[in-house]
C-alpha cells in the first residue's frame, strides 16, 4: 500500500497514547489486542452515523456498511474509503490473517475476512473499543435516544 498519496500521519509516543486512551483502548489499538467477543461497544448500535478511530478521530466506517455478523464484534463490509485503513499481513497465532489498521495513526482495528455480504464480500471485523460513534445529523429524525455516545 505504497503508491497513494499519504495523508498526514498521526504519530505519538506510547506515553502520549496511554494518556489519551483507556487501558482497554490502549491494549487493543496500540498493543494489537482483541476485545472479548460481545464485550465491546457499538455491537447493537443501529443508528445512522460514522465510526471513527478512537485514537486519532479519523472517520473509518459508516453505519450504512455495518451488518450483523453474529461474531460478537462490530462488522462492516467496507470502510468509508479504501485510504482510511491499511491492510497488513498478520501471521500471529499460527494463522494468516489480514490485519486492518487506521491508515492515519496505525491503530490496530481488527481483521478483514473474505466471507462478508454483498456488495464487497468482505467482513471487516472490528474491535468496538477501537471506534467511536457519532450519529449523523439528520434533520427529519427527531430520534435523540442518545445511545452510543460516551
Ligand atoms: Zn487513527
Amino acid at each position: 500500500m505504497a503508491d497513494t498519496a499519504p495523508r498526514p500521519k498521526v504519530v505519538k509516543t506510547e506515553a502520549e497514547w496511554r494518556a489519551l486512551l483507556t487501558p482497554e483502548q490502549f491494549r487493543v489499538t496500540r498493543g494489537h489486542g482483541t476485545e472479548c467477543a460481545f464485550s465491546g461497544p457499538h455491537l447493537s448500535q443501529k443508528e445512522a452515523g460514522t465510526y471513527s478511530c478512537v485514537c486519532c478521530g479519523e472517520p473509518l466506517f459508516h453505519s450504512s456498511a455495518k451488518f450483523e455478523s453474529g461474531t460478537g464484534w462490530p462488522s462492516f463490509f467496507q470502510p468509508v474509503s479504501k485510504d482510511a485503513v491499511s491492510a497488513v499481513h498478520d501471521h500471529s497465532h499460527g494463522m494468516h490473517r489480514i490485519e486492518i489498521r487506521c491508515a492515519t495513526c496505525d491503530a490496530h482495528l481488527g481483521h478483514v475476512f473474505p466471507d462478508g455480504p454483498r456488495p464487497t464480500g468482505m467482513r471487516f471485523c472490528m474491535n468496538g473499543v477501537a471506534l467511536t460513534f457519532r450519529a449523523d445529523a439528520v434533520a427529519d429524525s427527531a430520534a435523540s435516544e442518545g445511545a452510543g455516545e460516551r
